[in-house]
């Protein structure tokens, strides 16, 4: 049995939710591979390391002086060492990237450094093996993955590798140029190694105990989702239930994979599973609502339009030609 176990940015905010992790990593021979995010927010209000390394990129950029914002991401990354009792530095690291910074800004390279410099963190406290993204995940010249160099990766880095820590976000093109995914990317990072190990299970950790029926904002106590499909659940993450990344979906579904949606700072909690198919016999019809602003609806109404051949294909391309995408159509006889 192999899991693949990836933990999000609030997973190892600092110190003591890395242990949490550790704990949960090192509670179960099958956890062998991790993939972690950059360290998240720690308390509302705080910044996410991947914005602060965007805002050194900004200001890099533009030939300014990124060097106090610089500081602060250091010392995020030294207080966990720290906290954790490590003996390792960073600094070389931290050199290069600011290295970098000055000479060839580029903002896929600097904000894939908060994944990576996690990720040795991560590797040096449980004891794993570190395996670098960019030699793993290949991205095309156009910025999407290569599916078949990166799975041939790696299934040759992993075969021989019992246990490995890759960090999330990122991979790299044929000429070792860093990309990322989409914010959020990291949940992509795991599914793709879990479908490259052909893992048992993918285990997505983060701060709640799955997905619930509705926002917990608007609906006072909506109740857990335990099992849905991977159908739903790209349907509820893009209309705005965030936990999971929906194109992060398509590895694992493709192979069968289950994924579970686990809670770092509730591990006893048995979180949502994603299937194809869901056996279970649901209490409810409906398996969850959620809702995305800023739609703007527009109207049309025609008498007798239904009856008119080629009616929608001329308005759709009315839409086609002004690049405005369509999300419904429902349509009437006159409307
Ligand atoms: N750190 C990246 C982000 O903030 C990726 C991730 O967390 O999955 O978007």
């Amino acid at each position: 049995m192999v899991k693949v176990v990836k933990f999000g940015g609030s997973s190892l905010a600092d110190a003591e939710q890395v242990k949490k992790v550790a704990a949960i990593v090192l509670s179960e021979e099958t956890r062998r591979y991790v993939v972690p995010s950059a360290p998240g927010k720690r308390f509302s209000g705080d910044t996410k390391v991947t914005d602060m390394l965007y805002s050194c990129f900004h200001k890099a950029e533009k030939g300014g002086d990124f060097s106090e914002t610089f500081k602060e991401i250091e010392n995020r990354y030294d207080s966990i060492i720290s906290g954790l009792g490590l003996e390792i530095s960073l600094k070389e690291e931290y050199d290069k990237i600011k290295k970098t910074l000055c000479e060839d800004p580029d903002a896929d390279y600097c904000a894939s450094r908060g994944e990576y410099l996690n990720g040795i963190i991560l590797a040096a406290f449980l004891g794993y093996a570190f395996l670098d993204a960019a030699e793993l995940i290949v991205f095309d010249q156009d910025g999407t993955l290569d599916s078949p160099s990166t799975y041939k990766r790696i299934k040759k880095a992993l075969e021989k590798t019992e246990r490995a820590v890759i960090p999330g976000f990122y991979g790299a093109d044929e000429n070792g140029r860093i990309k990322t995914f989409s914010r959020g990317g990291s949940d992509i990072t795991g599914s793709i190694i879990a479908r490259g190990v052909n893992a048992d299970i993918y285990e997505n950790w983060t701060d709640v105990s799955g997905y619930l029926m509705a926002d917990p904002r608007i609906v006072e106590n909506p109740h857990e989702i335990p099992v849905i499909t991977y159908k739903e659940l790209r349907e509820l993450s893009y209309m705005g239930a965030s936990v999971f990344h929906e194109d992060a979906v398509f590895p694992v579904r493709e192979a069968g994979i289950p994924i579970n949606i686990r809670n770092t700072n509730r591990p006893e909690d048995r979180g949502t599973m994603i299937v194809e198919h869901t056996s279970v016999r649901a209490p409810y019809t409906i398996t969850g609502i959620a809702g995305k602003p800023g739609f703007v609806v527009i109207n049309l109404e025609k008498d007798q339009m239904n009856s008119e051949l080629g009616f929608c294909r001329k308005v759709l391309e009315v839409f086609e030609k002004n690049g405005v995408s369509l999300e419904h159509m429902p349509s009437g006889i006159d409307t």
